[in-house]
């Protein structure tokens, strides 16, 4: 049995080869009893249930089969996909996860979260993101017609390329002191996170014992993947040719 982690998909209809290689992925990779968890940035924009877009619709296809034939699919909305909702879950046949969320996995907890909370040291991203995630803004943009909704998220989205353009890359990733804060205040030693697009396996120590905090990959070029399997786990990238099987660029075991 597997149990597999991805985010920051970003799809769209302007990378259709990642929309496809993700359709592969659920539809070859996974068996009846595997779990899936989407930590988030699923879509490079959600616009509301009730809007999905012709591009998005064979997504929500390929994962509301694969919930049908046993696989248990959880979905952690990112700054992305936030407004996803319950018909999102229905639509998809996945069940929402809140950020942050616990799982536990041979016996051992781990931390999940899409991972822009932990990104403190942008100040303008966390006040942009108090903003947007206020119901008020929520019930106002699902309030507007949908080409209007497209309109704001064209915004935003240049708003945030502009912001991020001339800041220090350290600024746009995760704190380590609220990495720990997080994992203290849940007791893990593992934290599995998104958003930064940084993957990467990092060991380190805090309060005496060691820790490991596993970024997940972006999906712009290749997937990526986490997957645990026997007490395992394994970070890996892989290609349209082979969505059912890691490629070469497989990562070592990684353990605490
Ligand atoms: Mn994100």
């Amino acid at each position: 049995m597997t149990v597999a982690f991805i985010s920051d998909l970003h799809l769209c209809a302007e990378r259709p080869a990642m929309t496809a290689l993700l359709r592969a992925f659920v539809q070859r990779r996974f068996n009846p009893g595997d779990t899936l968890y989407i930590l988030g940035d699923l879509f490079e924009a959600w616009l509301g249930d009730d809007a999905v877009l012709p591009d998005q619709r064979p997504v929500l296809g390929a994962l509301h089969a694969a919930a049908g034939r046993g696989v248990t699919l959880f979905f952690m909305h990112g700054n992305r996909d936030f407004l996803t909702g319950a018909s999102f879950a229905a639509q998809s046949g996945c069940r929402l996860l809140a950020d942050p969320a616990v799982v536990e996995l041979g016996g051992e907890r781990a931390l999940l979260m899409h991972g822009d909370t932990l990104c403190i040291d942008d100040h303008e991203y966390q006040a942009y993101r108090a903003r947007v995630r206020s119901p008020e803004f929520r019930a106002h943009v699902l309030s507007l017609p949908l080409d209007e909704r497209i309109a704001l998220a064209g915004h935003y989205r240049s708003e945030s390329a502009r912001l991020s353009r001339d800041k220090p890359p350290e600024i746009m990733d995760v704190n380590q002191g609220a990495v720990e804060t997080a994992m203290r205040a849940h007791g893990v030693r593992r934290l599995i996170h998104g958003h930064t697009h940084r993957q990467a396996v990092h060991d380190f120590a805090f309060d005496g014992a060691p820790a490991q905090r596993i970024v997940l990959g972006d999906w712009y070029h290749e997937g990526s993947v986490l997957e645990y399997a026997d007490g395992r786990y394994r970070l890996s990238n892989f290609g349209p040719d082979d969505p059912a099987a890691p490629a070469a660029r497989t990562a070592e075991d990684h353990q605490p």
